[in-house]
């Protein structure tokens, strides 16, 4: 167990060491806790979804919302979705759960058009057990029919990790959901082992350059490097590029000057229940535009 604790704390990336140093005892506890209580979460009308706002880096406006599952435990509060996305996951309930956050999102993005809000795309995460799921272009298709959302609205954000299987079964997959005129991002880019020469061969639609590297940036810094590099090759193959985690000023400032597409963070915004962003739409907007024009003078 102290073996899988290592592995958990290793997949939560590398700041993550909550799992090192948490009692084991405590640890096991609280997983067979939530283990057992995502059975019925999702009955019991735990999950709720958060939106965090896109922003294009050219024009300020914003271009879609990330949406981020929550889960309220009845006795113990807000879960963090990297605890409990790697256990849902193991227990294969991630197909049901991932099943309800699509049809949410795809619910929400409409609603949201209705009720006036600019039409912009929605990001679903999509884990790794989903993708392989053999009939996720199915429920994707189905979904999208059912919520009547017209499909270029909906993007799916899978991880490099997807590289690690049957490279023609990753490519047929990808292409049916191209088919379906659903959008393909690359998540958490950089973080794991595949290189990008590697993935041109994969239709996708956007690369995410992964925030670890954007909360590096700073003067003569080597991650600097690497993202000037990662946006360099993404627009070779062109793709859209998009950076997650901009907290600072300084931030969106060298983002901008190696002119990479979107960006997604703190500075703009965190990620909001619908009510709120709902609520704080136009404000967001207006602030966003300040920023972004604030540093291309
Ligand atoms: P992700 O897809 O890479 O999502 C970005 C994470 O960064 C989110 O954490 C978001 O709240 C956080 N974030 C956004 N802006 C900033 C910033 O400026 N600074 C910092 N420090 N963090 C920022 P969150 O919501 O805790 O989600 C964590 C991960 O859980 C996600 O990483 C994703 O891999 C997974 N996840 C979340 N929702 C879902 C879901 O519905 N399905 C699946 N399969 N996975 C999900
Ligand atoms: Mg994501
Ligand atoms: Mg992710
Ligand atoms: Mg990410």
């Amino acid at each position: 167990n102290a073996d899988m604790a290592m592995y958990r704390a290793k997949e939560q990336g590398r700041n993550n060491l909550q799992f090192y140093t948490a009692d084991m005892n405590d640890w096991i506890q609280r997983r067979a806790i939530l283990e057992k209580g995502m059975r019925q979460a999702l009955e019991h009308d735990e999950f709720t979804l958060y939106y965090q706002p896109k922003v294009d880096i050219n024009t300020g406006k914003i271009t879609g919302s990330e949406a981020l599952i929550r889960w309220r435990h009845p006795q113990l509060g807000m879960i963090s979705p990297q605890e409990f996305i790697p256990l849902a996951e193991e227990t294969g309930l991630i197909v049901s759960v991932g099943e309800w956050v699509l049809r949410t999102a795809c619910k929400q993005s409409l609603e949201w058009q209705r009720l006036g809000l600019p039409k912009m795309g929605v990001s679903v995460n999509l884990s790794p057990r989903q993708f392989q799921q053999a009939n996720l272009v199915e429920i994707v298709s189905k979904i999208l029919k059912e919520t009547g959302l017209a499909p270029e609205y909906l993007e799916l954000e899978i991880t490099e990790t997807i590289a690690m299987y049957n490279e023609s079964y990753v490519i047929a997959k990808l292409k049916a959901l191209k088919d379906l005129g659903v959008k393909i991002a690359i998540d958490d880019f950089g973080t794991g082992y595949s290189s990008l020469s590697y993935l041109k061969k994969f239709p996708f639609h956007t690369l995410k350059i992964d925030k670890s590297f954007i909360q590096d940036i700073e003067e003569g810094s080597d991650d600097n490097k690497i993202i000037t590099t990662i946006i360099a090759m993404a627009h070779n193959l062109k793709v859209n590029v998009i950076a997650e985690g901009v907290e600072t000023a300084e931030q969106l400032q060298f983002l901008q000057q190696q002119q990479c597409n979107e960006v997604q963070g703190y500075l703009f915004s965190k990620p909001l229940s619908v009510e709120e962003f709902y609520k704080a739409f136009s404000e967001i907007q207006e602030a966003a535009l300040t920023k972004i024009n604030r540093k291309s003078e």
